[in-house]
């Protein structure tokens, strides 16, 4: 009896191409070729061999290497969803920027309201002088040590006018400086919130890109695998997760290990090239795919 192949039928016009050496029965390669069927047979039982989908025609390094690649995707994709910024940072630089604008503009409303009680005191100082000065020059008052006390009222009044002037001046160019900073902090506040809604725009659409293509690869991953010989899927599944999620490699164009670049033996390249066999690299343990 001929071997039969997970996911292929013996007259299958794919499998002819893919494994000519079974077909025509050559006796060296072929004498590999069908101890690798085999094995496959020994570990189902001849009869228990699964019926593959005939979607299924490739050799099994390339299945395997199929898999493989539809792993790496789901892996690298997973990678891109984890280490996609939410914009967190832009958040805290807007918050922070938000709480610069509240302070300025709090300092700014206080200093006003300060310079407003101090316009109140200063007018009722010019106030209290003329009242003074009205009844100095009025001739009521006669008695010269009270013209005296109203004469030293009048100097303490204009000193105290002084001072309260030149700290109402003082705050009114601290408070130019204040409207000036909360204009620059509402306009690097402004700015902050548009790069922050442009950036989650732009997180939002990846994530979503992300999401997609990773439920979709899943599915292709699920499909192909329930496809696949169950003992091959175990031993590569096994082999996956000693091997830093990466089971299969190719073997590069100078015939070395695309897992970890050992020169793999002229003979060995050719049998993974030539044979549908599952053999591995002699010094990382991975499945070598030939094809291109
Ligand atoms: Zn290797």
């Amino acid at each position: 009896m001929h071997p039969t192949y997970p996911g292929t039928k013996q007259n299958s016009p794919g499998l002819a191409a893919a494994r000519p050496l079974c077909a025509v029965g050559q006796r060296s390669l072929a004498t590999q070729v069908v101890a690798t069927c085999f094995r496959t047979a020994r570990i189902h039982g001849k009869d228990s061999i699964p019926e593959r989908p005939k979607s299924v025609k490739m050799p099994l390094a390339a299945q395997l290497y199929h898999l493989q690649t539809l792993d790496s995707r789901t892996a690298a994709l997973e990678a891109e969803l984890a280490s996609l910024d939410d914009g967190s940072t832009l958040q805290a630089q807007l918050e922070e920027a938000g709480g610069a604008e509240s302070a300025a503009q709090a300092d700014l409303h206080e200093k006003q309201s300060r310079s407003r009680i101090m316009e109140l005191e200063l007018q009722s100082t010019i106030g209290k002088v003329k009242k003074i000065e009205t009844d100095l020059y009025s001739g009521r008052v006669g008695n010269p040590k009270e013209l005296q006390a109203m004469d030293a009222d009048i100097q303490m009044l204009t000193r105290q006018r002084g001072r309260t002037e030149e700290d109402v001046l003082n705050l009114m160019e601290q408070i130019e400086q204040l409207l000036e900073d909360t204009r620059r902090l509402e306009k690097e506040r402004e700015a902050r919130e548009q790069a922050l809604a442009a950036h989650l725009e732009t997180y939002r659409r990846r994530q979503e890109e992300l999401k997609s293509e990773l439920e979709t690869t899943r599915a292709e991953r699920e499909t192909f695998a329930a496809q696949l010989d169950p003992d091959l899927l175990r031993r590569y599944e096994r082999l996956r997760g000693r091997k830093e999620g990466v089971a299969v490699v190719k073997i590069l164009s100078n015939g070395i290990c695309g897992g970890c670049h050992f020169k793999l033996p002229g003979q060995l390249v050719t049998r993974v090239q030539e044979e549908d066999v599952v053999l591995t690299c002699e010094e990382c343990g991975r499945i070598l795919y030939g094809g291109p």
